[in-house]
Order: C-alpha cells, then structure tokens, then sequence
C-alpha cells in the first residue's frame, strides 16, 4: 500500500524516522514511536494518507498534542500530530488527500511541523519508502493538497533546465562536511535564485519542489556517482537527498549551489523535564 504526502511533497523534512528512532535510543524513551517531520508554517492543511476511519481525535495538551488517528486497511494506522484542529470524527470515513485538520505546534513541540506516523500491527514503520504523490489506483489523482506540492512546479520565473540558477562568477567551495551525529548534516542553498528540488540525483528527473535561497535542509545521504552518470551528470557533479525522492544539487558542472551549513551548537540538556513524545 503506498500513502499521499500528508503535506506538501516539497516541505522540508526536519526529522526522519531513523533520527526519531535514534533519538529515543540516546534518551531511553521507551514509549515512543518514530515518524517523520515537516516543517509547515501554522494553518497548513493536512490530508489524510489513504482511504480510512478516523479512529481517534484528541485534544492532548502533551505528547502528540491536537491529533487525529485514521485506521486503514491492511493493519496500517498513521497518526497526525501537533495540529490546530480537525475536521473529522471518530468513525468518519476519508479518503486519501481529503483535509482532516490543519497543523501548527501542539503539544510537546518545538516549533511549527507535522509529526506523521505510520504504523502496521502497531509497529512504527518509516513511511518514507511508501509515500507517493499519487495514488494508481483508489486514492485522488494527483494526491494533491490544495495550494501546493505540485510535482513539476518549478522555479518562479520560468523556465530553468537546469538545477539552480546563475553562480555569482568563481569557484565556491562547498565546505567541510559536518560529522557530528545523531544531529543531520545540514546543506544551505547559495544560489541566489533558489534550488529545485528533484525526484532524482541528476537534472532530467522531473522538478519536485523549489528551495528559495539561504534556506537550510537536512541532508540524508549523497548520491552515488552511478546514479549521476546514469542521469546524464558529469562524474564529479555532486548531489544530496534531502527526502523520499528528493535531492538537491550540490555541484554540477563546475557549479556550487549548496554548501555545507555549520551544526548548530549542542543542546542544553534539560536534567528535570525529560519529554517523552516530542518533535
Ligand atoms: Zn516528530
């Protein structure tokens, strides 16, 4: 079973499963369950995964904070934290990309996203291998939220072949790249036109979102060169996936488009709060 994007596709993951997991790991949080992410700014819309029942909604102070379950078949269940409010009941059926609420920053939170689970038998699973823009078969074609996401908008202004726009002149180092985990290696935008965003490491995958300049993502892994050449790219280009069947480049054909941003200093730990569902 595949699921639509409950936000945009083009919206920044800021925590992935694995890093949710790894989180619960370091903190010994036991009663927790990894998900992924998303940056949105507070009011966005969210849309159901996939056809469902809506089998919980809840108005928690804490933990998941305003929150909506939808129960789907073949033992999935995704869950929809730290929203504003929702639209649906318990019991009510919805379809895949129907709005059920709108996000914002409830609950132990610490800055407007949606926290998205999915789980099968109640095991938490990455949802990021089954999250598609489109449904083949049952879900709304285009797996579209209203306003956004689209897979082919591109830059503003026209067209742009390829990934990036004009370089001030000269060659730009793209910096050292950061190592400290559990904390994401994070890439910052320099070209002054904003970056596409791809559904693959090379310029002939088709455009899946727009980075406007100086914005920061989370860096998942680096493409392989075999995957570059096989895209069309120079051998040396360098590409960077930032999400399910979402890369960005780095470097192609001699030019910079994203550097290395420097970790942010570590975090004071908190020796009498220790949350348990939180980001
Ligand atoms: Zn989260």
């Amino acid at each position: 079973m595949q699921f639509l994007f409950p936000v945009p596709a083009s919206s920044i993951v800021t925590q992935s499963f694995a890093e949710h997991v790894h989180r619960a790991k370091v903190n010994n949080w036991t009663n927790y369950n990894g998900g992924i992410d998303w940056a949105v700014p507070s009011g966005s819309p969210i849309a159901a995964a996939q056809d469902g029942t809506v089998s919980t909604v809840r108005n928690d102070a804490t933990g998941y904070g305003t929150h909506v379950r939808i129960q789907h078949a073949e033992g999935y269940l995704t869950i929809y934290g730290h929203l504003m409010d929702f639209n649906v009941r318990v019991g009510d059926k919805v379809k895949a990309g129907q709005v059920i609420g709108r996000s914002d920053n409830t609950g132990n939170s610490t800055g407007p996203h949606l926290h998205f689970e999915l789980r099968k038998n109640n095991v938490a699973v990455d949802p990021a291998p089954l999250l598609t823009t489109f449904l083949p078969a049952g879900g709304e074609p285009g797996g579209g939220m209203p306003g956004g996401g689209q897979p082919g908008g591109g830059m503003p202004g026209g067209e742009q072949p390829g990934p990036g726009g004009e370089m001030p002149g000269g060659e730009i180092p793209i910096g050292e790249e950061p190592q400290s985990f559990p904390l994401m290696p994070r890439a910052r935008v320099i070209s002054n036109i904003g970056l596409n965003v791809r559904m693959g490491p090379g310029v002939s995958h088709p455009i899946v979102g727009w980075l406007p300049p100086e914005t920061q993502v989370e860096v998942l892994r680096k493409a392989d060169a075999e995957s570059v050449v096989g895209s069309g790219g120079a051998a040396n280009d360098l590409w960077l996936q930032i999400g399910h069947q979402q890369f960005i480049a780095q470097r192609v054909a001699g030019e910079v488009y994203a550097v290395w941003a420097p970790l942010p200093p570590p975090a004071a730990p908190k020796p009498r709060r220790r949350r348990k569902k939180s980001g």
